[in-house]
């Protein structure tokens, strides 16, 4: 007897799972009512799937090949723990995977849009050195299933809010480097994006990366449309690598080469992110710095106010200084914004949660 190993139903966009069912003599056309159940109803369990009414051959092929131990799986992570802010307007879940790691995904209220931050890795490799995530180091990736479950997780938590509300946005900002796993970053997305499921359109998606520089170049070839925030966090090479050691890799120069090539190619605005920490990268001389080395870019910079981490002693900038910064930059012609801290009071900076939960089980 052959064994199978398992996968994820949620791995497979649309395609790929007509040609699934194809292959296992299926009608194809049967894919789009189970593509619409999955992702535009978010069911996730094989009970929730058989319950549906699907026609006889696909209501047996789920019988026979959708469960545990059989050829596919389903991607329902494990809530572990649920923080609504005071505000009541962010909720932070850490969830736990089919493998037991855990990750998290910020669901966050703004006024009448709803945003959602996911997790593309495991940990991290990057190791910014003020954030949470980047201290624990990397794990490994997510596959695009699990990417995918995250956003059916927000939603599903949103409907039972108030069912009017839908996920309007989505951050790439949580735990891990989209752009260093890519290619399930780019299934993911495509599923998410599909209008005939969770349907959030790519212009309402933002990637953020620390400059992976290959693949913003492959972003751009490919001509993905999805929005793209880099991390910049210092404008010398020196001050950027005191805080990014991926900086090491990418040079500032490589960067900000490849981000004017992007710019160019695409003709697509790139917002860029800068966490202000107090005598670090907050000088009116740095801020002078990143409008030259932004000079002639379709450019948006985001100022991000710290995150307090234990393996971290840097502190917040300082209000003048934060709005002497965002002056500097304005008067130099580019849109500059302060990131709106959401929900400090549930660990909302990446990893921060699962941090302290990692603490309070060896405490
Ligand atoms: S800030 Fe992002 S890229 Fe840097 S270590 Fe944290 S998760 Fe990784």
């Amino acid at each position: 007897m052959t064994t199978h190993p398992s996968i994820s139903l949620h791995d497979l966009d649309l395609a790929g799972l007509r040609e699934q069912l194809s292959a296992d003599g299926i009608n194809p056309h049967h894919a789009a009512a189970l593509w619409r159940v999955l992702h535009r109803d978010g069911v996730a369990t094989r009970e929730g799937l058989l319950a549906t009414g699907f026609l006889p051959p696909l209501h047996r092929w789920i019988e026979e090949n959708v469960g545990e131990g059989l050829r596919f799986t389903l991607d329902l992570p494990e809530l572990v723990e649920e923080i609504p802010s005071r505000d009541g307007l962010t909720h932070k879940f850490l969830l736990r995977l089919n493998d037991g790691q855990t990750i998290e995904t910020v669901l966050m209220g703004y006024e009448g849009r709803h945003t959602v931050c996911l997790s593309t890795q495991a940990g991290c490799a990057m190791g910014c050195v003020f954030c949470a995530t980047g201290q624990m180091g990397f794990v490994r990736h997510l596959r695009p299933g699990e990417i995918v479950a995250q956003v059916h997780h927000a939603r599903r938590v949103l409907r039972a809010l108030d069912p009017t509300k839908r996920v309007r946005n989505l951050v790439l900002m949580g735990m891990g480097e989209p752009l260093h796993n890519y290619d399930s970053v780019m299934q993911a997305l495509g599923i998410i994006s599909d209008t005939r499921g969770i349907a959030i359109g790519p212009a309402r998606i933002a990637i953020s990366t620390v400059g992976v520089v290959p693949a913003i170049r492959r972003l751009a070839e490919e001509g993905r449309p999805y929005r793209l925030a880099v991390s910049l966090h210092g404008s010398s090479e020196e001050e950027r690598a005191a805080l990014v050691p991926a900086a090491k890799r990418w040079s500032l120069a490589e960067l900000i080469a490849a981000c004017r090539d992007y710019g160019r190619d695409t003709g697509k605005r790139i917002f860029f992110e800068w966490t202000l920490i107090e005598g670090k990268n907050d000088s009116p001389e740095t801020a002078v710095r990143l409008a030259t080395l932004l000079e002639g870019m379709d450019a948006h910079v985001n100022l991000i106010p710290l995150n307090p981490t234990q393996g971290f002693e840097g502190i917040e900038s300082g209000t003048a200084a934060a709005r002497r910064f965002q002056s500097i930059l304005r008067e130099a012609g580019f849109p500059c914004t302060f990131r709106q801290r959401r929900g400090i009071d549930v660990d909302a900076g990446c990893g921060m949660l699962k941090a302290a939960r990692e603490r309070r089980v060896v405490n």
